[in-house]
């Protein structure tokens, strides 16, 4: 699936995005190596805290679906500047997937792209036993 198509997906999804505190609206969508498409959109709470941004939404619905290999992920925002995953979201992703290709849009640019690597080089790894 070409990279475009993915944040066209991503962009439908934007309008689900649940942000009545921020009104920062931020939509994900994460390709399967399947060549499956989980979408994902910001949820936040209240106590802010617990709120969880898109792209690990998205995650978790793939995870969720059995789906753990990843090769490219889309995120966009109606903001101005693009919608750079957080460090969290860095780390979850690279749990997954170490050399996800991510690509990024705002109503300003569009699409892009990094490897996953070069925003979080040295991510934190542990053994799963
Ligand atoms: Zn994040």
């Amino acid at each position: 699936m070409e990279a475009q198509e993915l944040l066209g997906l991503a962009r439908k999804s934007l309008p689900l995005a649940y942000a009545p505190y921020s009104g920062y609206h931020v939509a994900a969508a994460l390709l399967t190596e399947a060549g499956e498409v989980f979408t994902g959109v910001n949820v936040e709470n209240s106590s802010y805290g617990l709120s969880i941004c898109a792209e690990r939404a998205a995650v978790a619905a793939a995870v969720g679906a059995g789906q753990r290999k990843f090769t490219r992920l889309a995120v966009v925002t109606e903001g101005d500047a693009p919608p750079l995953p957080c460090g969290a979201c860095r780390q979850v992703l690279a749990e997954f997937a170490p050399n996800l290709h991510i690509i990024v849009a705002s109503r300003e640019e569009e699409g892009q792209s990094y490897l996953l690597a070069e925003l979080l080089p040295h991510a934190f790894v542990l053994r799963a036993k």
